[in-house]
């Protein structure tokens, strides 16, 4: 295949617009039969909705070609676009594989803000677009309306938006004439070095890391000896081919064309999305701005039972085979044990994973309070923090903190207008800044739709944001952030000049608890301090002498309740004769003994962290 019949696209599309849907379509009408999924954790990926969205197709594939004959035969290649800006650099490393992409959008809901983003690093890449409308098949459709929407957000002719139904099949042959008409073929010389785009990885259980790559220049054959612009790392390519739905090996990938290879790299770790490889002795210039992955969003893991840590750790590294951009620290506590500390992109991210693990867990994992990761400034050096209890002290290191910053996130909210009111509310409960909004169309049959933006601090997002901004808009609200930067915000100033640390530890009888640390805004320190020693009054039981419960800043006591001594004998309170019902007391508490922790003096059950840190 040369260039000119080559056409590589990706679909943007928010979840549920039926992007699968109309995959599996195109590869039905090409005549592209598929068979079983590519990679290894297929079943468990299929169990969530988010994940499901990291396959093109239904059956989870992420490149899939065809061959589409026309007036002459063309491969066309759709690449995978993850969904969500938490992979925005993987989103703009798959685009950086295609010369066009079609904007897919659900006729009956509209443009969401999680399809904005993907559209505008899109754009940014100069990729042609082509607007298609789905689900016009449906009652509620309101095209019109929806084409009025893409003129006005994006500036799209009405002439250019396609209209289909990708259940149905209803205009899906217009789509692979407009890929074909619209979408320019790749360029790019079988003359000039090998260099190849690492776009993509999955873990094969057999081969090791099988990479999607995008071949810019030169030719990719079995038995190449390659290598890696970012590691420098060599590796001899053992298999390549297409992925037609399923793996083809083929004799050689030519410029222009994407596939995939296998070449004995054994950790997925080594595979970075936005890798350049080139032959190992003919360097090239890698392609630009290559970042590593980086944690946004920072929690603790730790086994319910202690003595499972070994197999909860197991179980990270094998989920982390199939997500390499999970970041993995071992972290101990005196109150929980060993446990590990894992780092996110996003939320959407961790929750993924969270569930991901819990599926596998049940509730035996405890899983601490998402933090960020803070920088902390020196005199002389600059120290990212993401952990809390790495905090500095307020008594120790803290006097030579010039400068804390939090990391900031751009957010975009889409509402029906009714909504705008809560919506801004939410917001500034949330320390928003440089708050806008506009109108998206005028709403004549519905209510007018509102693309509400501002900056807040990531921190304000990773607990209950999303949950508050879905309950309080009845659904309504889509809601996407991206990075905006480390800024150093008046409550860090505040803090620097009246030393008031920003760290809440809780004590027991004077004991500090460290997996209960918290990193909190002070204007917050009473309430959030209150609520959580009332969680834990309500779920520490009682010990036979008084116990106070504190929430402290530094050395001030914020909070405080007291959990009275009980009664020396557990059975004192039950009358006698019913013995069966007092040995059953005494076995209770011999069951719950089992899984004591000491703090200070005092017994916690394990389960007691538990149900704190669940309800957060
Ligand atoms: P994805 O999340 O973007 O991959 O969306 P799916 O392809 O999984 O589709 C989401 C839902 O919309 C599924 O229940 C589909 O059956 C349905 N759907 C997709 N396309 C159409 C369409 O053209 N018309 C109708 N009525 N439903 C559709
Ligand atoms: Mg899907």
């Amino acid at each position: 295949f040369p260039c000119e019949v080559i056409r590589n696209f990706s679909i943007v599309a928010h979840i549920d617009h039926g992007k699968s849907t109309l995959a599996d379509r195109l590869v039905g009408l090409t005549g592209t039969i598929p068979k079983k999924a590519f990679g290894a954790n297929q079943q468990v990926l299929d169990k969530l909705k988010v994940e499901r969205e990291r396959g093109i197709t239904e059956s989870g594939l992420t490149l899939c070609s065809m061959i589409y004959h026309s007036h002459q035969k063309y491969l066309l290649n759709l690449i995978d676009t993850p969904g969500h800006v938490d992979f925005s650099w993987e989103v703009s490393r798959s685009l950086a594989a295609c010369q066009g992409a079609l904007l897919l959008v659900d006729a009956t809901q509209g443009v969401q803000a999680q399809s904005i983003s993907v559209f505008h690093i899109a754009r940014e890449r100069g990729l042609k677009i082509i607007p298609v409308l789905n689900k016009i098949d449906m009652p509620v459709a309101d095209p019109s309306r929806i084409t009025a929407q893409l003129q006005s957000m994006f500036g799209i002719d009405p002439a250019e938006v396609l209209q289909i139904s990708a259940k149905t099949g209803r205009g899906v042959e217009t789509v692979l004439q407009a890929i074909i008409e619209r979408i320019p073929p790749p360029s790019g010389s079988v003359h000039e070095p090998l260099k190849a785009l690492l776009f993509d990885s999955q873990y094969d259980r057999y081969r090791g890391v099988i990479s999607l790559v995008n071949v810019m220049n030169g030719v990719m054959r079995k038995g190449d000896r390659i290598a890696s612009c970012h590691t420098g790392k060599k590796y001899e390519v053992t298999e390549v081919g297409i992925m037609h739905p399923e793996e083809v090996p083929v004799m050689h990938l030519q410029p222009g064309q994407v596939g995939y290879i296998a070449c004995n790299m054994k950790e997925s770790t080594e595979a970075h999305v936005g890798d350049t490889l080139h032959q190992a002795n003919v360097p090239v210039d890698p392609m630009p701005g290559f970042q590593p992955t980086k944690a946004m969003v920072y929690a603790g893991v730790f086994p319910v039972d202690t003595n499972d840590f070994i197999k909860l750790e197991e179980s990270i590294r094998r989920l982390t085979l199939t997500d390499r951009s999970v970041t993995i620290q071992r972290e101990s506590s005196t109150a929980l044990g060993q446990g590990c500390r894992l780092g996110f992109l996003g939320t959407l991210h961790m929750d993924v994973f969270r569930q991901r693990l819990e599926d596998e867990y049940d509730a035996n994992i405890i899983i601490t309070a998402p933090t960020v990761p803070y920088k902390v400034i020196y005199r002389d050096q600059t120290v990212i923090v993401s952990n809390p209890t790495d905090f500095p002290d307020e008594w120790g290191t803290a006097s030579h903190v010039r400068e804390v910053q939090e990391p900031m996130v751009k957010a975009s909210i889409l509402v029906p207008e009714e909504y705008l009111g809560d919506m801004m509310d939410l917001c500034f409960s949330r320390r928003a800044d440089d708050l806008d909004h506009h109108y998206l169309d005028s709403g004549t049959s519905t209510s007018a739709r509102v693309m509400l933006t501002c900056t807040l601090p990531l921190s304000e997002i990773v607990t209950d944001f999303f949950d508050q901004l879905k309950s309080r808009s009845s659904g309504y609200a889509s809601f996407d952030y991206e990075d905006a930067g480390y800024k150093a915000s008046d409550l860090v100033k505040v803090w620097m000049i009246a030393s008031i640390k920003l760290f809440m530890t809780f004590l027991l009888n004077g004991k500090p608890v460290d997996a209960l640390a918290l990193v909190i805004h002070r204007s917050v320190e009473q309430k959030i301090g209150r609520t959580w020693v009332k969680k834990l009054h309500k779920v520490i039981p009682r010990q036979l002498f008084e116990v106070p419960i504190q929430a402290a800043v530094g050395r001030r006591i914020v909070a405080r309740e007291t959990l009275s001594a009980m009664r020396a004998d557990v059975t004192a309170g039950l009358y006698g004769g019913h013995y069966e019902r007092k040995l059953k007391h005494l076995e209770n508490q011999k069951e719950s003994k089992r899984r004591m922790k000491k703090i200070g003096n005092v017994d916690l059950p394990q389960n007691a962290f538990f149900d704190i840190l669940s309800t957060t």
